[in-house]
Order: structure tokens, then C-alpha cells, then sequence
């Protein structure tokens, strides 16, 4: 068994495990449910981990991941923050620059 690497948001780590199981890779997870705990454990150890079964298959599981990816940051296009004008990543919520919200867009 190897890691495909570790998953900082839960919901992308849905739409990567979908996008295993479309392509039929049998993946587990590793931390899913210990979200809770936060805090009581060191930061790094509590994020979910995305494990593929077969070694084999490893590589075709990351391509997988790193298109699932792609196309989620393709449904999210870089905004401008109005506040301050600084350029942010789609899957912000908010500005990183100033943390003004976005506002519908
Ligand atoms: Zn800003």
C-alpha cells in the first residue's frame, strides 16, 4: 500500500475518492473520521491521507487525483479582491491579502 498524498479538505477528498472509484483504483483513507480531534493531536497527523491498495496502480491514482484536481480549480477561476485589488486563488474564500469575504463574485 502507498499514499497518494494528503488531503487537506474534506470535500475535495470526496470528489478525489469518486474520481477513484470512476476509474476503478481501490483507495482507502486514513484519518477520515478523526477531524474532530484537531487540537488534541500534532496538526500534520490529522488530516486525511488518500492511500491506493494496489502499488501498481499508484501512478495512475496520482494522474487521476492531479486531473481530478485540475478540473476542480478550472470550475473556480482566480477573483480579484476588491478591497485591496490582490489577485486570489479560486478556492479561496477570501482574500488572503486583506481577508475581505468575497461577495458573490
Ligand atoms: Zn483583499
Amino acid at each position: 500500500m502507498k499514499r497518494i498524498f494528503t488531503c487537506n479538505n474534506h470535500l475535495e477528498l470526496q470528489a478525489f475518492k469518486e474520481a477513484l472509484n470512476r476509474v476503478g483504483i481501490q483507495h482507502f483513507v486514513k484519518n477520515e473520521y478523526i477531524f474532530g480531534a484537531v487540537g488534541e493531536l500534532p496538526f500534520t497527523e490529522a488530516w486525511p491521507e488518500l492511500w491506493v491498495v494496489n502499488e501498481d496502480q499508484l501512478e495512475q491514482a496520482q494522474q487521476t487525483c492531479r486531473e481530478t484536481e485540475q478540473a476542480m480549480r478550472a470550475d473556480k477561476p482566480e477573483w480579484l479582491c476588491r478591497h485591496c485589488g490582490e489577485t486570489n486563488d479560486g478556492s479561496f474564500e477570501f482574500c488572503w491579502q486583506c481577508e475581505h469575504i468575497v461577495q458573490n463574485g
